[in-house]
């Protein structure tokens, strides 16, 4: 259920209302818009209390939405969300935000030679993983601690916001210390416990799709991170699983307009593990910006041969710089900067 509230509703009123929800046991959600100011009241039982609110004199009208998920949708938030991931870098703002680094981090001297080229490049966010969730248990298992070390050591020298993948509850707490953005990952879209872990974290979360989940799961997933107070949420498209296999996973660029449509949450591509193949990459990456997203997340290593993990999809370095050239008039075209 969602509160419209008055125009200019006054500031006792205003109070008034909020008190209630948290007196009727619920958590006030606020939006407020150019046009209008909106409290959520999520739950259950909800629908309950509606008369109690359609006779208070702040409040113009008491409606619903629809669809399952409701914070994350445009009907509790008609603008669209800008969110400040530090460094004064905005991602859902009119300039495209490019997020690259290797898949993992592997030491300390490449992370920070790769985060000085990608800076350089145009890049404003250093990705690598410290937790890696490979398919195989034989495969590198990432750094861990001392992985998130170098991250914010790479971070700090080279100018960039760090992001990196957090994959268990128990993990929140000593990866927010050194990242500026929580990554959940494919393989963990319906960790519901970690989902309400980064919630109630406050870092901003980016959360990659399900490599088999619909968008409207997806957008359920954002719900719950959104549900527990955390509303700095990038959305990612990452792939999905189809019967296609010429590629790693299927980008499916249909998305990006849709949670526009769907949702006010900003959206992100990373064409790197939706394709998986190399020499695809910077073509999807552009399409992916024609197509409306408000950033790119892209793997980049100096020599893929030897990398420990998503080699064969990693951009070399001079692959990285001519696609940082060439996405300018693209998102020009589009109405947007890099
Ligand atoms: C990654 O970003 O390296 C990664 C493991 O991503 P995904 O969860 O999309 O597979
Ligand atoms: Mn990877």
């Amino acid at each position: 259920m969602i509160l419209i509230l008055k125009k200019g509703v006054a500031e006792k009123e205003y109070n008034h209302i909020l008190d209630k929800i948290k007196e009727l046991g619920f958590t006030p959600h606020i939006s407020k818009g150019v046009k209008k100011t909106i409290v959520g009241m999520i739950g259950e039982l909800a629908e309950r209390y509606r008369e109690v609110f359609e006779s208070m004199p702040g409040i113009e009208s008491v409606t619903d939405i629809e669809k399952p998920f409701k914070l994350a949708s445009r009907e509790f938030k008609e603008e669209s969300t800008v969110v400040n991931v530090g460094n004064g870098v905005q991602v859902g703002a009119k300039e495209i935000v490019v997020m690259a680094g290797p898949c993992a981090v592997e030491n300390r001297e490449l992370l920070i030679k790769i985060a000085k080229f990608v800076k350089r490049a145009g890049a404003k966010v250093l990705r690598g993983g410290a937790f890696k969730p490979r398919t195989s248990p034989y495969s590198f298992q990432g750094l861990g601690e001392e992985g998130l070390k170098y991250l914010a050591e790479s971070g700090k020298e080279s100018g960039l916001v760090v992001v990196t993948e957090v994959m268990a509850p128990d993990q929140v707490e000593v990866v927010s210390k050194y990242a500026d953005v929580l990554q959940i990952g494919t393989r963990n879209i319906q960790n519901y416990d970690l989902l309400k872990e980064v919630g109630r974290n406050k870092k901003p979360v980016l959360l990659k799709r399900g490599m088999a989940t619909t968008v409207k799961e997806w957008l359920m997933s954002a719900e719950y991170i959104l549900s527990q107070g955390n509303y700095d949420i990038i959305l990612c498209e990452r792939g999905i699983r189809t019967f296609e296999d010429s590629t790693r996973y299927t980008l499916d660029l249909n998305a990006v307009p849709i949670v526009k449509k769907y949702s006010h949450l900003p959206v992100i591509v990373d064409p790197s593990h939706g394709v998986g193949v190399r020499e695809h990459i910077p073509t999807m990456a552009k399409a992916a910006v024609a197509a409306g997203c408000d950033g790119l997340l892209i793997e980049v290593h100096p020599n893929p041969e030897e990398a420990l993990s998503d080699g064969p999809q990693s951009l070399l370095f001079e692959q990285f710089e001519k696609l940082m050239l060439e996405l300018k008039p693209v998102a020009e075209a589009v109405g947007r900067r890099i």
